[in-house]
């Protein structure tokens, strides 16, 4: 059940199939490139799309908006430290700014840092200051039906060799893995991975913007854990690591904002020069007060178990609805996203037309179902100066907001993407019409075949 009721509602736009399809050329055949006012359930992305509670709103309203040293600031920093136990916290306005801080600090020309999975502009950001992100997912992450519980982690072996080859600053955990179909890290592996690395004084960061979830994840799939409160796995979580960053857009049940938070003084005062360059001041991280304050009551919001049952349920319960249509599907389910498995789905497609940004399309076009399609990183591979992923599979990931949908959503969703599998024969891939220099698929256009 889940454990809110609506208080204030928001209409969802309505379109004809016309209407849609006319967007979805007008577009070029990209969903990113969709006005948000057609589309009716929006399902690309998890991120700074959380519906905030009537606690948030009303604290905003008791921010401080001092330039420097605001009440707001020390409750965010104060809440940081307590959830994550880290000394060293510095805002940021999103994710990816604090990736773009922390490389810049720590990367060296032809560095390599190790992943479970880098998120796309975590693999730029790494690139942009010479360094190579490296992809260690484990090979059972490449069976997309087996019900193995935490396929989102590293394989060992594998970092083991690139740490004895290979200079390595940093590496990497990404919770839940985003890119490995939001499967989650089990804190067996956490503490594995930690161990190895202290070995050789290389310090572990979290890529934490599903932080919460994993740590459901591991309370109901990781043996030993099924007593453990959230907030006591999250400590022990991140007490394996020496930093993190964070898009607080996700778990922090914000619209805007992130941080990184670690351990070390000195790595703090260097990345603190370059955020007064980049973002703002290093109290306030680009963004107002207010911002600051809705992200301490997310922080305490989503480690309450009753919204992370509804939460992580409604995923799950998705995907046995489409699973139950014959829809093929990664499986077992994450905690944010369901994805589908392109290749499966429309195996008369090649990967060079696209079968995931198509399918996207047909979706759309279907329902006024937005999702993310997941392929182009395949692509990427064949054309790109890619060093990062593995070739995974043709995915698309329905990302559901949190807090924002319901059951009924939900089984419209199933029902649309049943009614585009039932004409997959009919659907044709896609060409290239316009290729831009990197973070392709945001901006791409496309023609159908
Ligand atoms: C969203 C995301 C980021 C980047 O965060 P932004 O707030 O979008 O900049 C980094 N890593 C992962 C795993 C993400 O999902």
């Amino acid at each position: 059940m889940l454990p809110y009721k609506t208080k204030i509602c928001e209409p969802l736009p309505l379109t004809s199939r016309e209407e849609r399809e006319m967007e979805m050329a007008k577009a070029g055949y990209n969903v990113y490139s969709l006005p948000a006012e057609t589309v009716t359930i929006d399902l690309l992305s998890d991120s700074g799309t959380s519906a905030m509670s009537q606690e948030q709103w009303s604290r905003m309203i008791l921010a401080d908006e001092s330039i420097t040293y605001s009440r707001s600031y020390f409750h965010f920093v104060e809440k940081v430290k307590e959830v994550f136990g880290y000394e060293y916290v510095l805002p940021v306005h999103q994710g990816r700014s604090g990736e773009h801080i922390l490389f810049k600090v720590v990367v060296n020309e032809g560095d390599h840092l190790p992943s479970n999975g880098h998120y796309a502009t975590t693999q730029e950001n790494i690139h942009f200051h010479g360094g190579v992100a490296v992809s260690l997912l484990t090979q059972r992450a490449f069976d997309p039906h087996s019900q193995d519980s935490f396929k989102g982690e590293m394989d060992l072996d594998s970092l083991k060799s690139l740490l004895e080859k290979e200079r390595v600053p940093l590496s990497l955990l990404t919770i839940t893995n985003n890119d490995g179909a939001g499967q989650p890290v089990s804190l067996k592996h956490i503490r594995e991975v930690s161990k190895l690395l202290r070995g050789k004084r290389i310090p572990l960061f979290f890529d934490a913007c599903r932080f919460a979830e994993n740590s459901f994840l591991i309370q109901k799939k990781e043996k030993g854990y099924e007593k453990k409160t959230i907030p006591e796995i999250v400590k022990e979580t991140f007490s394996w690591g020496d930093g993190c960053f964070m898009s607080m857009k996700k778990d922090g049940l914000s619209n805007v904002g992130g941080f990184l938070a670690l351990k070390d003084g000195d790595l703090y005062e260097k990345l603190r020069s370059f955020l007064l360059l980049i973002e703002g001041f290093h109290t306030e991280g680009g963004m107002a007060g207010r911002d600051l304050e809705a992200m301490v009551l997310g922080l305490e919001e989503v480690l309450e178990e009753t919204y992370l049952t509804a939460r992580v349920e409604q995923v799950h319960r998705l995907g046995e609805r489409l699973l139950r249509s014959g829809v093929p599907v990664y499986q077992p389910f994450g905690g944010h996203a369901v994805y589908l498995l392109a290749g499966e789905f429309v195996p008369h497609i090649s990967p060079e037309e696209f079968p995931s940004e198509m399918l996207a399309s047909e979706i759309y076009v279907e329902g006024g179902i937005r999702t993310l399609p997941d392929g182009i990183k395949g692509w990427n591979k064949r054309n790109g100066p890619d060093s990062g992923s593995q070739p995974f599979f043709e995915m698309i990931r329905l990302a559901i907001p949190r807090r924002v949908y319901s059951e009924s959503h939900m089984d419209y969703v199933a029902e649309v993407i049943g009614r585009v599998y039932k004409r997959k024969e009919s659907i044709r891939g896609l060409c290239l019409t316009y290729d831009p220099p990197f973070l392709k698929h945001y901006i791409a256009r496309f023609e159908r075949i």
